[in-house]
């Protein structure tokens, strides 16, 4: 399985700039995601991966070899699209063998990889059976059998489950991921669902109008976002905007306005932002961190919104001139309502300290 670097990406459109500046080294055997909302550059980067694009400038290497033109069919990718892209008139059988029928392999040797793949995706006994007489799932199964069955170096899947409804797109995503720790394969996927990038990557990019976010782990993105884009994209958070009041060993003070301090840890701060006395800062601080009931960082607040969701209650809370979304667990006591008083805390090492707006 080959490893790809992309170094220094820019794609023009002629004068629109679709992807600036990209930068990275996804690993042999790495599940990699590019995430992002609709129109930030994913579809274009995963394109100049395949070589259907050619970057505007850049370099792009398979294993430190200079791919950066060479056409698609030279490049050994499997690749799957949002829309399958099967050939509706051909059989299952026909369509998981186009790619070997084409690299001109015998009769027999491609029997032997078809009924493999066959296998691996779970459509023994389909053979036979025309792409329109198959569900979505099982159509969307057959497109990742025809990418798999070429033995590709890279597997590229672009929003591969966004056609399926909610149930079949969480048993596909997991066999997509069973597929792709079993088989190994070094594997880019588009998507704008965090939940889906959180659920299979290795390691997530995250993009927005073009350029590049954040790198990390699932992990890191969510407990360290850089930014309020990431902060706010993956999941759920509560940003707030203040001056740091004081700095003492590794604690860090800062005022966020209506006579508010909140403590946090030196070190829980992005590499980007400037921990220094009046220096201006955002706080992520996940909904899930706070606690009912006194604490470090106790604050008063008034219940405005209760929200019952089985697992958890959802809290709206104002406090001052902030609004902070508060999630807790449901352990089958009394729920606040609307106008009551609540006394939250925020545990010092929850703050994430990020650059102000940006
Ligand atoms: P989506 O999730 O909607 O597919 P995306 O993140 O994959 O979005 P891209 O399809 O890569 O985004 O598009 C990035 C930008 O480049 C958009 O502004 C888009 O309009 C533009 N773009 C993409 N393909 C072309 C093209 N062939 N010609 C001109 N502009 C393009």
């Amino acid at each position: 399985m080959k490893s790809v670097r992309l170094e220094q990406i820019t794609k023009m459109f002629g004068k629109s700039r679709a992807v600036e500046d990209i930068n990275i080294d996804i690993k042999s055997g790495e599940f990699f995601t590019f995430l992002g909302p609709s129109g930030c550059g994913k579809t274009t980067t995963l394109r100049m991966i395949a070589g259907f694009y050619f970057p505007t400038s850049g370099k792009i290497a398979f294993d430190n070899e200079d791919i950066t033109t060479v056409k698609p069919n030279k490049r050994n990718i499997g690749m799957v699209f949002q829309n399958y892209a099967l050939f509706p008139h051909m059989t299952v059988f026909e369509n998981i063998a186009f790619g070997l029928q084409v690299r001109k392999l015998s009769k027999s040797v491609i029997r032997e990889k078809v009924e493999k793949a066959q296998e691996f995706v779970r459509l023994v006994g389909y053979g036979d059976r025309k792409i329109t007489e198959l569900s979505g799932g099982q159509q969307q199964r057959v497109a990742l059998a025809r990418a798999l069955v070429i033995e590709p170096d890279i597997l590229l899947l672009d929003e591969p489950l966004s056609n399926l409804d909610a149930k079949l797109r969480e048993e596909t995503r997991v066999e997509i991921k069973r597929l792709q720790v079993e088989l190994g394969i070094t594997t880019v996927y588009v998507t704008h669902d965090q939940h889906e990038a959180m659920a299979m990557s290795d390691r997530i990019m995250v993009m927005s109008e073009g350029e590049v976010q954040q790198i990390g782990t699932p992990q890191e993105i969510y407990n360290k976002p850089d930014n309020h884009f990431v902060a706010s994209f993956i999941g759920e958070s509560n940003i707030l905007e203040g001056t740091i009041k004081e700095v003492s060993d590794n604690h860090v003070t800062v005022d966020v306005g209506d006579g508010i301090l909140l403590k946090g840890i030196r070190e829980n701060s992005s590499p980007h932002v400037d921990i220094a006395e009046d220096k201006k800062v955002s706080l992520s601080i996940r909904p899930e961190i706070i606690e009912v009931g006194k604490g470090s960082n106790s604050i008063q607040g008034k219940i405005q919104l209760t929200e019952f969701s089985g697992v958890s209650i959802n809290y709206l809370v104002k406090i001052g001139n902030h609004e902070l979304n508060v999630m807790i667990i449901n352990s089958g006591s009394n729920i606040l309502e609307r106008g009551d008083s609540i006394t939250l805390s925020i545990p010092e090492n929850s703050i994430y300290f990020m650059s102000e707006k940006g």
